[in-house]
């Protein structure tokens, strides 16, 4: 077992290929896309500001294995992301829900955690069983602020009610009882990669042993001419769909250009209101995503949408609290089980909705255990 096929030049396919090309694997790496690094894709616009094509891709982790591996191939520039959410009458209060956030959202003057754990429990539901998205929050932050800072944006996010929503989805959102404004507030590094994540993947992918294709696309020929398949593409696509589609949200992005004067002191604004966005993002307000030469600065702004309505672009896979679509998903996996020269892999390939450091840590942990198993063979 010599040759492989890695399909998807996003960060799955690419922890795979540089593992097996270090162990002595020949890897042909194909995208469909013409660029590598899947949905962390970003350039350099001609304003001198840096553009993550896919929406913003803020590095955030704990897990001191993947900072060791990331960082053979870039340094990093320290930033630690912080989120304001806008709301109906135009004030700006810290997200997550914080001190700062009860005290100006309620127009009180709590000064300490447990006043604002006190307070915060006095306003939560008692909730015996945790059933969805609502469940969790009513019985964390309450109604009120649930329905303010949570509900059109879910709505808006996922065209679904909160109440249809996996509990899992909000709780990537840490509710602090202090001051901390950072998004990623419970994470030990926090930092961007010096000179953008399509340079720190053609790092990753510059290997002897890697040749990568863009703009190709699977075609189960190929496999013929491969010992073995890591295939990143939606599991659901590779069968034809047989057992149904799996849903996917996609993001239409507007970018527009402004000049320096007109632009938020914050790198991401959440929009509370129930119209069709989400949020924007100041990209000139990350570390080293603007050489300042030009006056002018850039924003973009979210719309989500069902990804058949933005050219087949899956971003994010749909948990719903009655777990249909995980169920979906598990019938194509048993399929899958039954390939013997592929394995699925990453976001689409596992319809997992994963953070890049999650993707990351999983794909070194499996190729690893595959070349452990497959050594003799
Ligand atoms: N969310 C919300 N309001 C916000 C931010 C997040 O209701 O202002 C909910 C929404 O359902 C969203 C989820 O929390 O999909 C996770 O948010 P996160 O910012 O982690 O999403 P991502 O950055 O992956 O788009």
């Amino acid at each position: 077992m010599n040759k492989i096929l890695v399909v998807g030049a996003g960060f799955a396919g690419a922890c795979y290929a540089r593992t097996l090309a270090e162990h002595g694997y020949s890897v042909a790496v194909i995208d469909k896309r013409p660029h590598i690094a899947g949905n962390c894709y970003d350039y350099l616009h001609d304003t001198g500001v840096r553009v993550h094509a896919y929406g913003p891709h803020l590095f955030h982790t704990s897990n001191q294995r993947v900072v060791d591996w990331l960082s053979r191939f870039t340094d990093w520039t320290p930033y630690a992301h912080k989120v304001v959410a806008r709301l109906s009458d135009n004030r700006k209060l810290p997200l997550p829900v914080n001190l700062d956030t009860v005290n100006e959202f309620f127009g009180i003057n709590l000064e300490s955690e447990s006043a604002v754990r006190h307070h915060l429990k006095s306003i939560s539901e008692a909730i015996p069983r945790i059933r969805n998205a609502e469940d969790w929050l009513y019985a964390n932050i309450g109604k009120e602020l649930t329905n303010v800072f949570f509900r059109p944006y879910t709505k808006k996010m996922w065209d679904l009610d909160l109440s249809d929503v996996d509990a899992a989805v909000v709780q990537r959102i840490k509710i602090r009882a202090d001051r901390s404004n950072l998004y990623f507030p419970n994470d030990t590094f926090q930092a961007m990669p010096t000179n953008g994540y399509t340079t720190l993947f053609s790092k990753i992918l510059d290997h002897a042993r890697i040749e990568v294709s863009l703009s190709t696309e699977f075609d189960k020929k190929m496999l013929d001419h491969f010992d073995f398949c890591f295939n990143s593409m939606p599991i659901d696509e590779y069968f034809g769909f047989k057992f149904g589609r799996l849903p996917y949200r996609s993001i239409r992005f507007h970018l527009t250009q402004h000049c320096i004067e007109e632009a938020e002191p914050h790198t991401t604004v959440n929009y509370t209101d129930d119209g069709p966005f989400t949020r924007e993002t100041w990209w000139h307000n990350i570390p080293d995503h603007w050489d300042g030469k030009s006056a002018q600065v850039l924003r973009s702004v979210e719309e989500p949408c069902d990804y058949r309505d933005n050219d087949d672009e899956r971003y994010y896979p749909v948990k719903s609290s009655d777990g249909s679509y995980d169920r979906l998903y598990e019938k194509y996996r048993e399929e899958a089980i039954g390939l013997a020269k592929m394995n699925f892999i990453g976001r689409c390939g596992t319809y997992q909705y994963l953070d890049m450091h999650q993707v990351i840590n999983q794909s070194l942990s499996h190729c690893q255990k595959w070349i452990s198993e497959n050594s003799n063979s």
